[in-house]
């Protein structure tokens, strides 16, 4: 078939096929891409209006054992600079995303060998305990498996407990490109195979848990692999209807064992238009202006997203791979209102909330993302002693406590 021909099924509802797709991505011209997105994008969010979440971005830890060439924020067990977050630390930022109107943390960390399952259900249980309201979407597909593996708990029952303790959602993080040839290039196999990362999800789906998915392409990626990731995803939102959302961003290589360069903008905007065409069970698309910056980030708007992410507070680990940008509220605002949308704050199943918050009580202006720590403090918190180690640096510090 023809660009055209292709356009004009999906201008009239049709579904692509891989094939199609590809014709799509590598031939149609990048204001064709965009126009059959935003056509999508229309359809299925008539009324105009563009979402965003005020939550933080917090990573509990930095220490990993996955060792993921492409990532530039963990830190091998036993290094000076890794650290644990204190219970504490974690609520104090809570009640510091409150207060600027947030309403959820999302979680996420390393593959840290010394925190086993208790330690994630009594902090979740802290967190409930004192902000009952507030909302856990936390710990992706490599994380769960990481801790099934760790405490030899099966996957279900791992859901099962961090639910109990007050999981709330899964971020679809760890998907990177759902292509084990990819996979293994990156040394990201090993903590979850594609396989493994979409039935961690299925079950999270069978559990009842609504969670979003992701893709980071730009590494060793061919365009064939990151459809073949789209197309993985649209058969399990087709079989479960479990994902609320659909994130792609760009590999930033900065500081990162498998170097490289970063894609360019056009690609970015290519990238999310065709995942609007081939994803259309995905109601929601945000937009990835933390990696791409917030004129690109403006710019998704008209190319498939609904959907301006997060205001974050804080991130980690797109900073420590170079990109550092910050928009608050007021700055998500005026993009989404200049590019001729309605900005609603939502939760995390896209319900809408209400207005700007800024608009309605007095929030401070944030003009840089917090960092999971102040520079060179090491602080081991006290609470960890409680929870036995498997390293063997874990197993010195706890007797050193
Ligand atoms: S991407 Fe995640 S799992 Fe991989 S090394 Fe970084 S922190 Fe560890």
């Amino acid at each position: 078939m023809s660009v055209q021909q292709i356009a004009q099924k999906v201008l009239d509802g049709g579904r692509v096929d891989a094939a199609e797709a590809l014709v799509l991505y590598n031939e149609a011209p990048t204001h064709l891409l965009g126009r059959l997105a935003d056509t999508i994008r229309f359809r299925k969010h008539p009324e105009r209006v563009v979402t965003y979440i005020i939550d933080r971005n917090v990573n509990y830890t930095n220490l990993c054992v996955a060792r993921c060439n492409f990532c530039a924020f963990y830190r091998p067990v036993g290094s000076a600079d890794g650290y644990v977050l204190g219970f504490d630390e974690i609520l104090g930022k809570i009640q510091e995303t409150i207060d600027l109107g947030g309403n959820q943390l999302l979680l996420q960390g390393g593959h840290n060998p010394d925190l086993p399952i208790a330690w994630y259900e009594d902090l979740f249980r802290a967190v409930k305990s004192r902000f009952p309201e507030f909302k856990l979407h936390a710990l992706s597909p490599p994380e769960v498996l990481h801790i099934s593996r760790l405490n030899q708990v099966p996957v279900p029952d791992v859901i099962a407990r961090l639910i109990d303790a007050g999981l709330d959602s899964i971020p679809g993080g760890g998907a990177e490109i759902l292509v084990d040839r990819v996979r293994r290039v990156l040394n990201c196999y090993s903590k979850a195979s594609s396989d493994e990362w979409i039935d961690v999800m299925r079950e999270a789906h069978r559990a009842g848990l609504r969670t979003t998915a992701t893709m980071m392409y730009g590494t060793v990626d061919t365009r064939e692999e990151r459809i073949e990731h789209m197309m993985r995803l649209r058969a399990l939102q087709d079989d479960t209807g479990g994902f609320t959302a659909f994130i792609t961003w760009s590999y930033q290589p900065e500081h990162t064992e498998h170097g490289g360069h970063e894609e360019t903008g056009i690609e970015y905007l290519r990238t999310l238009a065709l995942s609007r065409i081939v994803l259309d069970n995905f109601e929601n698309l945000q937009a990835s202006w933390v990696t791409q910056g917030g004129k690109v980030g403006q710019l998704s708007l008209a190319y498939g997203a609904n959907d301006m992410g997060s205001v974050m507070i804080e991130e980690n680990v797109v900073r420590a791979a170079g990109a550092s940008y910050c928009m608050d509220e007021v700055e998500i605002v005026v993009n989404v209102e200049d590019a001729g949308f309605v900005a609603k704050r939502r939760n995390m199943h896209y319900d809408i909330l209400g207005d700007p918050i800024f608009r309605e009580r007095e929030v401070p202006r944030m003009t840089s993302l917090a960092t999971a720590r102040a520079e060179g403090d090491a602080s081991v918190p006290e609470e960890l002693k409680n929870y036995p180690a498997r390293s063997r640096q874990g197993k010195r510090l706890r007797l050193a406590q």
